[in-house]
């Protein structure tokens, strides 16, 4: 295959073989727990259907979504490992649901209901998981009327109780009383039920579970964001080697030089202060690249940092190279590594002031997504 990269102006590239090395690392931690991925907002920016393809081939067990839509996606690409809908589903949606054979979460006996009536009515089972409110306040059943609920659903034949779970408000923090309560909540309402039912996957922690409240592995775990290679915290030692795989690039689209006093950009919010060789890169607002880092952001060119100059458009932005050489179609990196610089989305998520998820969600198709060492390509 050629290098199909080299066909655009800008792109995400993908390193497979570290993603899979990441689910390896996380899965020897996990011991034998189940691995849930939850691959929702296109994998958080890197692709749905690749990166599920990818997980299945490194053992992941489950996937989890936020819609239906994903869920279909994911079915209609082949993939045929259990996926929960764990965000919000119309009960209209619920034939679609069973015919994609996707599982539900269920945290209220209203929604049960509802639920329940178009099951009957198709004459199909739905499999579905409990959501146990336990600290979050976002969805889930309080624990005392949970016992209510998986009575309804264990004594109505159209529902299959697959899991039990609930989800961290805090857990980013090694040390934390929530979290430790929010475990010893779970806990306490599973060790009522467990004698009675069999089963039943119990879940409970997402990223920072994982990686700092073994004790909350349970059956299954559900990290996300630490699969793609970020953490909250430190990591501890067991998941050393877990690195981001995803890179933004960009050929330089443009070279001029700018004599002292310029403005560049929209608003001339920056002035050149001298005579300056200025680039400008074929990436803006409009790919998700954030505008928030207008006069903030760097980019790496032969491997060393400059700025970015002048606000961000929605196309394209311009880059102040002083009096260093770059030629048109050169590489810049706008997140990843170069010689021995590295730019690292948390460090931009900082600039921006928001976390990693939102800026990588906001990644959208404009900038083609390209997947290396996938085992596929030779390049
Ligand atoms: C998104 C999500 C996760 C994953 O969270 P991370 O912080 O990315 O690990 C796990 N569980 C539920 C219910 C979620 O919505």
């Amino acid at each position: 295959m050629t290098n199909q990269k080299l066909l655009e102006p800008a792109w995400i590239e993908i390193d497979i073989k570290q993603f899979k090395k990441n689910i390896g690392i996380i899965r020897k931690h996990i011991q034998n727990s189940l691995f849930c991925l939850p691959i929702k907002a296109n994998a958080y920016g890197h692709g749905l259907v690749p990166i599920a393809q990818a997980a299945v081939e490194a053992g992941v067990d489950y996937f989890g979504v936020a819609r239906l839509q994903e869920g279909i996606q994911l079915r209609t690409a082949g993939i045929r490992k259990p996926i929960l809908i764990l965000g919000a589903l119309d009960e209209v949606q619920i034939p679609e649901l069973l015919h994609y054979e996707l599982e539900l979460s269920i945290a209220s006996l209203y929604k049960a209901k509802l639920v329940a009536k178009q099951c009957e009515r198709m004459g199909q089972r739905c499999r579905v998981h409990v959501e146990i409110e336990t600290g979050m306040q976002r969805t889930g059943v309080r624990p005392a009327t949970g016992i209510e609920l998986l009575n309804y659903l264990y004594t109505t034949p159209c529902f299959e109780v697959v899991g039990i779970y609930s989800h961290f408000a805090t857990a980013e923090d090694p040390y934390d009383e929530g979290t430790q309560h929010q475990i010893t909540v779970f806990n306490q309402f599973t060790s009522e039920i467990k004698s009675k039912i069999s089963n039943v996957i119990y879940h409970l922690s997402n990223s920072g579970g994982v990686c700092y409240y073994p004790q909350a592995n349970l059956n299954m775990v559900r990290p996300g964001i630490l699969t793609f290679g970020y953490f909250p915290y430190l990591l501890p030692e067991t998941l050393n080697g877990i690195e981001p795989f995803l890179s933004v690039k960009a050929k330089i689209a443009y070279f001029k030089v700018v004599a002292k006093n310029h403005g560049i950009s929209y608003g001339h919010s920056y002035k050149t202060n001298a005579n300056a060789r200025i680039v400008t890169i074929p990436v803006g607002y409009g790919d998700g690249y954030r505008r928030a880092l207008s006069n903030k952001g760097e980019v790496l060119i032969r491997g060393r940092r400059y700025p970015i100059v002048g606000m961000i458009c929605m196309d394209q932005f311009m880059v102040n190279i002083e009096q260093d050489e770059a030629y048109v179609g050169e590489e810049a990196i706008l997140i990843g590594k170069q010689n021995n610089a590295e730019i690292r989305l948390t460090e931009l998520a900082k600039l921006c002031d928001t976390i990693p998820y939102e800026i990588l969600c906001g990644f959208n198709d404009r900038l083609p997504r390209y997947y290396i060492n996938s085992g596929l390509d030779k390049g």
